[in-house]
């Protein structure tokens, strides 16, 4: 059983964003931070704090707040953030070539391992430096994404081919979708997507910004 199974899911997307402060804080030889400090960072009050982190432990010392280290390893613990994850990546667009170069992959533990296209004059490209070689034939991708046990996958392909993909990945073994392409997919049980519609987030930005609101649309929903 996941270690954050029965967790609401926006208190699991927040401990990311917990995360990465720690791991700033720890990048400044913080020892501890109070939940005051953490909610400012994320946005929620400190109960809310308190509350997310009571769901994965009892991680705060009364009078010193939680300290940083035990802190971050119990959290990339249960995230699965202390392992190294395999990643492919379908469509090597503008977008896609930006995300195969983006270092933020491999700064948390995604190793992307496999670049995929069908157009034929992409194939044999070399993929991002040191990351995997050179961009794949779709052709490859069930053998590649069997082989090597991939369960994540990062879809930059247009709308029109991404259903299909994200159906050949669930069938080959990947459960999770970062999914770039335009479009909501129809996924099966067991697989997870997350859908980054730029276009859309940023008509939701201008939104907030023409309607006077301020702050951080951390979801995306155009709600702050
Ligand atoms: P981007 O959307 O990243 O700006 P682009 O405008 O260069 O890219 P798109 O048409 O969006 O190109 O396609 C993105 C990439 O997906 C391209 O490299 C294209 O060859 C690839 N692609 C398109 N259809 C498929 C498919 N069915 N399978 C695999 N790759 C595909």
């Amino acid at each position: 059983m996941a270690k954050s199974e029965g967790i609401p899911a926006p208190a699991v997307r927040r401990l990311s964003l917990y995360l990465r402060h720690l791991e700033n804080s720890q990048g400044r030889n913080r020892a501890t931070v109070s939940s005051r400090e953490l909610s400012r960072a994320v946005g929620v009050t400190d109960a809310q704090v308190r509350k997310d982190l009571a769901y994965f432990g009892q991680f705060g010392h009364p009078g010193i707040g939680y300290r940083v280290d035990d802190l971050v390893a119990r959290m990339r613990e249960i995230l699965g953030a202390d392992k190294v994850r395999s990643v492919v990546l379908i469509g090597a667009g503008n977008l896609g070539k930006a995300l195969m170069s983006y270092r933020g992959f491999r700064k948390k533990n995604f190793n992307l391992i496999a670049v995929f296209d069908n157009d034929p004059q992409k194939v044999g490209e070399p993929a991002a430096d040191a990351v995997c070689d050179r961009i794949q034939s779709l052709d490859k991708l069930e053998a590649v994404v069997r082989k090597h046990e991939v369960k994540l996958a990062i879809l930059a392909v247009p709308a029109s081919a991404a259903q299909v993909i994200a159906e050949r990945l669930a069938t080959a073994g990947v459960r999770g979708i970062l999914n770039f392409a335009p479009v909501i997919l129809q996924t099966r049980p067991g697989v997870t997507t997350s859908t980054v519609d730029l276009a859309v987030q940023l008509e939701q930005l201008s939104f907030l910004v023409t309607t006077g609101q301020t702050g951080d649309d951390r979801d995306g929903d155009g709600l702050n």
